[in-house]
């Protein structure tokens, strides 16, 4: 390697997932290098949350990183760590830094069979992680009475619309995004889908919405138009829009293979629907691509506190790394297609090569034997299963 990974190590069962992912199937086979990064909740509170910024900081820098699940503090937490303060979620915090998009993927493994018998290949789920409905203002109305949209320009200038008047209670909410936000989200998914060779989708409903939804599709085929159709054509993919609804439905009938922009609301429900069919959470990946084409790669489930508990009591575990495993992959091989190091490259397809192997051989966690068909799974604990990993590997 030349340059190195920012590397940002987490929490609980994940953080010694991480630890395992290192030793058995990093260190051993490449001259890894890391600019490291400790995002445990301990370090966030020691250092005021500085180091969560600072490794953001370190991503624009280097362009890559690597990111174990980490702790979002709540009340339980506050008590459990002795926090200073209920720091932020670090993701919403790197992804505000980055002006990411965050793109998830399944893992598909033979014996794995998704909910939806056609879908052959992964669907990769493009969520704005921006306004709409999660930056809200609502009001419950008491009773008879007129609401009003009001915008008040800079020097004074207003516009005005009736919303509804009531002749009884209800209830009002408010909702915007804005054309920067709205364009960052397009040109991150155009670049994701040319990175990715796969074709993009991209659905809302500006038939209802002729201003708010229709300027989401406006701006879309705008940039597209300016900035990426040339790419497109020559590459052989497809920029396609629909309604939601439409969309919701040639999605259930396809194979697969493409990326499905969504609005924050829609995605948030679709990226869950998607992952339950493809099997869990478990297996799968997660990247946050900023419009500048920065990555961060991570693993979409959490720090499987339970597990981790079970672990500090000296109970076995079998947890899944492979998530985690992809997230090394994914960014080790970036880095070795910024490089130039193909090497690098060849050796992360080779690792997540090993990965589905070993549970196409029958080797797994818990949590996968029960939804493989595999007949007579072995089930192994957490760092069993990583040497399994590396002992197929080995034989590759
Ligand atoms: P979670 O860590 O994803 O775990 C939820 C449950 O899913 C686990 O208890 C486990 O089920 C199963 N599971 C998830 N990943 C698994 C794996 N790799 N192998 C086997 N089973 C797995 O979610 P959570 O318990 O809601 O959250 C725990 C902490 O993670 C929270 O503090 C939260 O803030 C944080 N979190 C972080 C991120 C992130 O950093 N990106 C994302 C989500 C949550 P069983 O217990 O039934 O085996
Ligand atoms: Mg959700």
């Amino acid at each position: 390697m030349t340059t190195p990974l920012v590397e940002m190590d987490g929490d609980e069962m994940t953080r010694i997932l991480w630890q395992m992912i290192k030793d058995e199937l990093l260190l051993p086979y490449i001259d890894l290098k890391t600019e490291y990064y400790d995002l445990g909740l301990a370090h966030r509170n020691e250092t005021d949350d500085q180091v969560t910024v600072d490794s953001a900081n370190a991503t624009k820098k280097y362009g890559v990183a690597v990111k174990c699940a980490t702790i979002t503090p709540n009340a339980a937490r506050m008590t459990e760590y002795n926090l200073k303060e209920m720091w932020k979620s670090p993701n919403g915090t790197i992804r505000a830094i980055l002006d990411g998009t965050v793109f998830r993927a399944p893992i598909l493994i033979k014996g794995i069979v998704p909910y939806v018998k056609n879908w052959t290949k992964p669907i990769t789920i493009a969520r704005h992680a921006y306004g709409d409905v999660y930056k809200n203002v609502e009001i419950r109305v008491p009773g008879k009475g007129k609401a009003e949209l009001v915008f008040t320009g800079e020097d004074g200038a207003q516009v005005r619309e009736t919303i509804h008047t009531f002749d009884g209670p209800g209830i009002l909410q408010g909702i915007h995004n804005t054309e920067k936000s709205i364009a960052s989200f397009a040109r991150a998914c155009f670049g994701y889908a040319i990175d990715t060779r796969q074709d993009l989708w991209f659905a809302t409903k500006d038939t209802i919405s002729k201003k708010y939804d229709h300027t989401f599709k406006d701006i879309f085929q705008e940039i597209y138009d300016a900035e990426y159709k040339q790419k497109f054509e020559q590459l052989g993919i497809e920029y396609f829009y629909t309604l939601i609804d439409d969309a919701v439905a040639r999605v259930i009938r396809s194979e697969g293979g493409f990326i499905w922009a969504c609005k924050n609301y829609d995605g948030d429900v679709m990226s869950d629907m998607v992952a339950t069919a493809y099997g869990d959470l478990s297996m799968m990946t997660s990247v946050l691509v900023s419009p500048e084409g920065v990555y961060e790669y991570e693993a979409a489930h959490g720090t499987v506190q339970r597990h981790y508990y079970k672990h500090l009591k000296g109970e076995e575990t079998s947890t899944n790394s492979i998530a985690t495993i992809f997230a090394w992959t994914g960014a080790l091989r970036k880095r070795g297609e910024l490089d130039n190091i193909p090497e690098l490259a060849a050796f992360a397809d080779k690792l997540e090569r090993a990965c589905i192997q070993t549970v196409e051989d029958g080797k797994m966690t818990k949590s996968l034997s029960l939804i493989s068909t595999c007949e007579e799974p072995v089930i192994l604990n957490s760092l069993d299963f990583i040497k399994a990993i590396r002992e197929t590997l080995d034989t590759m």
